[in-house]
């Protein structure tokens, strides 16, 4: 029988309940356990793709094309959790799917109510992973507990003890023990509170997980363990880690969360031992990094640390398959448009443009580009970026002056971005995108081909606009080559200049299918790519002072 563990989060919000429910999912498959990961969010849009980066990070695709929170991206990232549109539910969706069934009957005349009815249909979403195989769903409550609109999620949890049986069902509740300066120790009442609102609602935590700047002391764990109900052994400490989010899974087992987490569900004769050498490599490998290197992630969104949050990770994964440490310069566009692309990037061993929407920053995306370009300096597009790279081309080197995409410019003298099929509805901003996994068949001697290894791949999409075949032969003709296409050769996929050291642009996403022990190939030929460059200036540098 499945089991079913639910992770909620107190105090406050971004304690990292994310990394944690995919720490322990890495956790339990590190034993040999087969896990599902799935994330409730309890806002009321049905999904997150409609909402500014700026109010909740990045979209996370899923291969189905289902635009999820960025926390499935760490799920994704940590597990081997298969993840697809059941793995994220919202309170619009589970309301939009209640309401559809009333509206077609299926409640036959009665009233309907938050509990039964809401309550229901959140469970059955949990039930919905709790497939043949599967030995433990963990579900992750987005929000804190005692906010209002998370109440219905968490009776559903409530109830599924009672449903199942409290043996099969594992709560593990996030809290925060901060450190007050002035009074010099650590505080246990705001953990206490919360476990005392979660408890009023009927919620007993099992285990408590607390985020902490500093050691827990015992004394601490003990009170903490009293005044919350749980046995000692069950406070598990959670410290920051400033050196890698890496860092987490292990400190965990260090404190014992999987052998309790193994014990408390009754999973002893199926858990093997703990098996995480990957991990430990992975951390040994960014102690003792062999280059250094720095690449400029150039964005509207610059500012906002979760807004790239998958292009960052890709990153730090190609790093860590090269063996260097990566520094990134988040770079805002429109700083570029003020202070020019030679001031900002003149440093930097790569360039990176990731996707977006919305006009703002697009001339600062182009001139870096260009300046990637004419300077030699590695470049990596990515959606927007890809797109950015063909109207920079297009201008500067086609001669195609004004070139622009539709979406920018409606009556633009060269579309060579345009929508693919005008006729479509674009008011309506759910659904219209081509969203999800979709294949692409790479040329023969390209950069992309070799990369890959491959001639056939599949990649995670999210856009509107595709590259303008009317403009292919013309670019073509300048030097630009198309590497990838759909494999009805009708979508361009990816663009490459080979006469440039690294210039590789592509129009879906390749950053949500990275993972840290397995670098994404396009990620890692830039990094690669981008340390290339660094150890030719190095050498230039050397000659010029050794002469
Ligand atoms: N705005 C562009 C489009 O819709 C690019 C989208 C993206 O970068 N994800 O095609």
């Amino acid at each position: 029988m499945t089991k079913f563990i639910f992770v909620t989060g107190g105090v406050v919000s971004s304690l990292g309940k994310g990394l944690t429910s995919a720490s322990i999912g890495m956790l339990l498959e590190g034993r040999g356990l087969t896990v599902r990961m799935q994330k409730l969010d309890p806002y009321i849009n049905v999904d997150p793709g409609t909402m500014s980066p700026y109010q909740h990070g990045e979209v996370y695709v899923l291969d189905d094309g289902s635009e999820t929170d960025l926390d499935l991206g760490h799920y994704e990232r940590f597990t081997h959790s298969p993840l697809t549109r059941d793995s994220n539910y919202t309170t619009g969706q589970i309301y939009l799917s209640v309401i559809e069934k009333e509206r077609r009957g299926e409640f036959l005349g009665k009233t309907v109510q938050v509990i039964p009815h809401i309550t229901d249909e959140i469970k059955s979403c949990i039930h919905k992973l709790a497939e043949p195989g599967v030995d433990v769903v963990i579900t992750e409550i987005g929000g804190t507990v005692g906010d209002i609109e998370s109440l219905p999620f968490l009776e559903a949890i409530r109830q599924f003890s009672l449903d199942i049986g409290k043996e099969n069902c594992l709560y593990i509740h996030l809290t925060l023990v901060p450190y007050l300066k002035a009074a010099g120790e650590l505080k246990t009442k705001p953990t206490q509170h919360s476990v005392g609102q979660l408890r009023q609602i009927g919620i007993q935590p099992d285990i408590l997980i607390c985020r902490t700047e500093r050691s827990i002391s015992r004394e601490d764990r003990e009170k903490m363990a009293l005044f919350c109900n749980v046995p000692k052994d069950a406070v598990i400490e959670e410290k920051d880690k400033d050196f890698s989010i890496y860092e987490v899974p292990l400190s965990l087992v260090d404190h014992g969360l999987d052998s309790l987490i193994v014990r408390k569900l009754g999973l002893g004769l199926k858990a093997g031992l703990p098996e995480l050498d990957n991990w430990r490599q992975i951390l040994h490998t960014l102690r003792n990094p062999k280059h250094e290197i720095s690449i400029a992630v150039v964005g509207k969104y610059a500012e906002h640390k979760d807004a790239y949050k998958s292009i960052y990770e890709a990153i730090d994964h190609a790093g860590l398959h090269h063996a260097a440490q990566v520094r990134v310069g988040r770079i805002q566009s429109e700083e570029i448009e003020r202070e020019g692309a030679a001031r900002l990037l003149s440093g930097y061993d790569g360039i990176l443009v990731p996707g977006g929407f919305g006009e703002r920053g697009i001339e600062g995306k182009i001139e870096a580009i260009q300046f990637a370009r004419e300077k030699g300096i590695p470049f990596f597009g990515i959606c927007l970026g890809m797109q950015c790279a063909a109207i920079e081309f297009a201008r500067h080197v086609v001669g195609l002056n004004g070139a622009h995409s539709t979406e920018f410019s409606k009556d633009t003298p060269h579309p060579v971005i345009c929508l693919l099929d005008e006729q479509r509805n674009i008011t309506d901003k759910g659904g219209t995108m081509r969203l999800g996994a979709q294949p692409a068949t790479l040329a023969d001697g390209s950069r992309a081909r070799e990369a890959y290894g491959k001639e056939r791949i599949s990649e995670r999409h999210r856009h509107r606009y595709e590259f303008n075949n009317m403009y292919r032969q013309q670019f073509a003709a300048h030097g630009f080559a198309f590497t990838g296409t759909s494999p009805d050769g009708k979508l361009i996929e990816i663009i490459e200049l080979p006469d440039h050291p690294w210039f590789l642009a592509v129009q879906f996403h390749p950053e949500f299918k990275s993972k840290p022990t397995a670098a994404h190939p396009l990620f890692a030929g830039f990094v690669g790519a981008a340390i290339e460059r660094h150890s030719q200036r190095g050498e230039r540098l050397a000659e010029a002072t050794t002469s």
